[in-house]
C-alpha cells in the first residue's frame, strides 16, 4: 500500500496499479476509483464515474447532484471490503452528517486510518465517531487552532432553545441558517424537542430529510415553505439565504419583526447570533482522537492544516505535517 498526494489523497498498489482517491474534487485524467466519505458537495465534484461509498451517501449525492452519472459501488458501513489482494478498507461511522464514513485501510503490515471531515461528539442525531489505532492518520483540520473550543453541546442547545422561546414569545419570525445536509436535520429536531414548534423548511433541506427519515432518523415535524410564510414562526433556510434584503421583505410580507441565527462554528466568539453547533471535530477533540488513533505520523488536511500540525508536534510530540508541505506526485513515506 502506497500514500500518494496530489491534488487529494491516494491509497495505491503498485502490484495490480490501482489507485483509490478520496474524495476527488479536481477533474483527473487518469483512471481512477475514488472513494467518498460524504455527500457535502465540496466533497463529491468532480467525483469519476467509478466511486465506492455507503448506500445513504449515494442516496444523498443524487440528491445534491441530481445529474450525476457516477457509476456507484456500494460498501456496506463497518464491513472490510478488499480494494486489491493486498489492500482491504473498512468503512466507519465518522459522526459529521447522516452517512460520512471515515476509512480504515490495512495491508499486510500497515494500516491508516482516513477521518475525512467528522465529529467525535454526539449529537441529537448522530453519534460521535470513536478512533481507532492506526500507524499513519489523516485528519481533517477544519477547527484545528487552539481557539476553536466549542461549549458543551447540550448547554448550547438550553442557551438557544430560550433565545428562541423569547423570540416567539414576542412574536417575532425566526430565521435559522442553517446548511441543508446535517445541520438543518440537527436544528429541526432540536426545535421539535426543545420547543414543540414546527420549522418551516426549503424544499431542498426537505429533499434531504426524507433520506434521513427512511434511514430510522427521526426529525419530527417540519412543514415545507411554499407560500405559506404567514403560517411560520420557525423557518430553517440554508445560510447564503439570510441577507439584509430578503429579511426585510419577510418582515414586510409577514408584518413581524424578524430574529435571525446562522448555526455554525465558524466565528461563535464574535457574533452574538451565531449558534456555535458544529458537526466538525473542536481543537480539543482533534486532540483528543489523535492520541487515542496514537498513530507514527499524522498528515493534516483542510482548514488550518499548517497550524495544526504544528500544535500536534509541539503539544503531543508526534511526527504531524501539513498538506502544504508536499509537492505536487508527492509519494509519501508509507511504502510496504
Ligand atoms: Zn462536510
Amino acid at each position: 500500500m502506497n500514500l500518494n498526494y496530489t491534488h487529494c489523497f491516494s491509497v495505491s498498489d503498485k502490484y495490480e496499479n490501482k489507485i483509490f482517491n478520496i474524495d476527488q474534487t479536481k477533474l483527473d485524467s487518469l483512471e481512477k476509483q475514488v472513494l467518498i466519505t460524504h455527500g457535502h458537495t465540496d466533497h463529491i465534484t468532480n467525483t469519476p464515474q467509478q466511486a465506492l461509498t455507503n448506500k445513504i451517501n449515494k442516496e444523498i449525492i443524487d440528491i445534491v447532484l441530481p445529474k450525476n452519472k457516477i457509476d456507484f459501488k456500494i460498501i456496506k458501513q463497518n464491513k472490510t471490503t478488499d480494494l486489491t489482494d493486498r489492500i482491504k478498507v473498512t468503512s466507519k461511522n465518522a459522526g459529521h452528517v447522516l452517512g460520512s464514513s471515515m476509512y480504515y485501510f490495512e495491508s499486510p503490515s500497515k494500516s491508516l486510518l482516513y477521518t475525512g471531515d467528522f465529529a467525535t461528539k454526539d449529537s441529537l442525531l448522530l453519534d460521535g465517531a470513536q478512533p481507532l489505532e492506526a500507524d499513519t492518520l489523516i485528519i481533517e483540520s477544519t477547527f484545528g487552532r487552539e481557539n476553536f473550543v466549542f461549549p458543551e453541546r447540550k448547554e448550547v442547545y438550553d442557551d438557544f432553545a430560550e433565545k428562541l422561546a423569547n423570540d416567539l414569545q414576542q412574536n417575532k419570525l425566526i430565521i435559522v441558517g442553517a446548511y441543508a445536509l446535517g445541520k438543518s436535520q440537527e436544528i429541526i429536531k432540536f426545535i421539535n424537542k426543545y420547543l414543540g414548534v414546527t420549522p418551516f423548511v426549503t424544499q431542498n433541506i426537505a429533499d434531504i430529510n426524507r433520506v434521513y427519515e427512511h434511514n430510522e432518523q427521526h426529525l419530527g415535524q417540519y412543514d415545507i415553505l411554499n407560500g405559506n410564510i404567514k403560517e411560520a414562526n420557525i423557518i430553517i433556510v440554508p445560510p447564503n439565504l439570510i441577507k439584509k434584503d430578503v429579511i426585510k421583505t419577510l418582515s414586510h410580507q409577514t408584518h413581524k419583526r424578524i430574529a435571525t441565527y446562522i448555526v455554525t462554528g465558524w466565528d461563535f466568539y464574535k457574533g452574538t447570533s451565531c449558534v456555535p453547533i458544529s458537526d466538525h471535530a473542536d481543537f480539543n477533540d482533534i486532540l483528543d482522537f489523535v492520541k487515542k488513533v496514537n498513530p507514527k505520523v499524522v498528515y493534516c488536511d483542510h482548514g488550518f492544516h499548517k497550524d495544526l500540525a504544528y500544535l500536534l508536534r509541539k503539544k503531543l510530540k508526534v511526527n504531524a505535517k501539513s498538506v502544504s508541505e508536499f509537492s505536487k506526485k508527492n509519494i509519501l513515506d508509507f511504502i510496504e
